[in-house]
């Protein structure tokens, strides 16, 4: 640890061409780990994954066709407790992601301050051109294939893109008859009737909302005169737009895989939604707002608050200049390339990062599971005020570490994950 606590700020080096999500981690994971003076069995043991699993499923397609799927399940770190995360399903799944994506879940349960280790699953696939029983098959195949990796007290999976209680149902089900047991703690994101928690479909996006109305509180940007654009219109998007709303902050664009619609009078967000449900989840069509001509143009649009809640690096050395908002908060995991850092930095934009701003959807998965093991269900109340708690409380002291360093609130909340993973390891003395 530091003797004085003005640390000289560095920016993580940057890069020229994409980049790739573990290099993005791991080069803010270094300024961290230089931060906390680190020592090298410490860092070494935290920088690879503990286990990385690689499976091949054979399913049957409805055409008869048999395909062979690649999946994955990284589990980086479980010195705090069992590991814990999404399985993601998409055609760009790529290990390197999946490793970078376990190892934000490592961070984010301890920024948090939940008794978890981190993991990811991903499958490469393309649910949109897949049936429901393909997608059945492939789920209960790469459930079998983890059975051995997957469990209460061992790994816990949860839905993240791609995925949701549907596929978390057919996870639950396939694990319950191998083990000969109704397990419902074995995965989190599960339909409310088979022991999901009130307010897990929400979570992710309600922690988006509170974590953005913390950082306007320190900026002295008051919600109602504010004005925020919305990446990505999903699970966490959808209800960060609406819950922002909720609290008076115009939110002036959405956007999703069909393009980016803009409305300088703020857009109806309860009608958006709506307008999705109705149209196979996609906003193709919808007239409450103007399909802007370049979806990207959506990052720099001259709002106070930016929401990235799609997908990684689409804030990049190449468009960060460009970007007007005052406060960026980050709804998906890894939204901004490391390159970008140092011009957000220059730029004065306070960024709520990742592994803090949506950590509320892993809380709420946190209490899933404690209800599960308890047999007992809580009432809605007790899940939003408790995960409220817990996400002001994790600001807050982020908030505190990147006043006490110096640095940005991304690289402080690294600095708060490392350090409690970190005090661990000289606790149980694991080696
Ligand atoms: N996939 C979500 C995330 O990236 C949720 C993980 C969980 O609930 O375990 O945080």
């Amino acid at each position: 640890m530091a003797t004085s606590t003005a640390y000289k700020y560095k920016e993580p080096a940057p890069k020229v061409d994409r980049e790739n999500p573990l290099e993005s981690m791991m080069s803010r994971f270094n300024v961290a780990a230089d931060i906390l003076g680190l020592d090298d069995a410490t860092y070494n043991v935290l920088k690879a994954a503990d286990k990385q699993v690689i499976v091949h499923i054979p399913v049957t397609m409805d055409s008869g066709e048999v395909r062979v799927f690649e999946g994955y399940r990284v589990v980086h770190n479980t010195v705090l407790g069992p590991s814990k995360g999404g399985i993601r399903y998409d055609k760009n799944v790529h290990l390197d992601e999946v490793k970078a994506l376990a190892a934000w879940m490592t961070w984010k349960c301890a920024v948090v301050d939940l008794p978890y280790g981190g993991a990811k699953g991903g499958i490469i696939c393309d649910p949109t051109t897949m049936s429901a029983g393909e997608i059945e098959r492939l789920t209960r195949a790469y459930t079998l294939a983890m059975k051995d990796v997957f469990g209460p007290d061992r790994d816990i999976p949860a839905p993240d893109m791609g995925t949701g209680p549907r596929e978390m149902a057919w996870l639950m089900d396939e694990f319950s008859k191998t083990v000969g047991a109704t397990t419902p703690a074995v995965v989190t994101g599960k339909p409310l009737v088979m022991g999901g928690s009130l307010g897990r479909t929400e979570a992710t996006g309600r922690g988006v909302m509170v974590s953005a109305l913390a950082a306007m509180r320190k900026l002295n940007m008051k919600p109602e005169e504010s004005s925020a654009a919305v990446q990505g219109f999903g699970n966490v998007g959808s209800w960060a737009a609406k819950l922002l709303c909720e609290q008076g902050v115009k939110i002036k664009a959405i956007s999703d895989v069909s393009g980016a619609y803009w409305n300088e009078n703020g857009i109806n967000i309860d009608e958006a939604i709506a307008y999705k449900n109705a149209h196979k989840g996609r906003l193709d069509g919808f007239q409450g707002a103007v399909l802007m001509e370049h979806a990207e143009d959506l990052l720099t649009l001259p709002v106070d608050v930016l929401v990235p809640a799609a997908v990684e690096d689409v804030i990049t050395e190449h468009n960060a200049h460009d970007i007007k908002a005052k406060l960026i908060v980050e709804g998906a995991n890894g939204p901004t390339s490391a390159s970008a850092d140092p011009i957000i930095n220059e730029k004065g934009i306070m960024v709520v990062p990742d592994i803090l701003a949506n950590s509320g959807g892993v809380t709420v998965s946190y209490f899933e599971w404690v209800q599960n093991r308890q047999g007992f269900k809580w009432t809605e109340e007790m899940v939003t005020e408790r995960a409220d708690r817990i996400m002001s409380d994790a600001f807050e002291k982020v908030y505190a570490t990147s006043q006490k360093y110096n640095v940005p609130m991304r690289i402080a909340a690294y600095v708060v994950a490392i350090d409690k993973v970190a005090q661990t390891y000289k606790f149980r003395g694991s080696f």
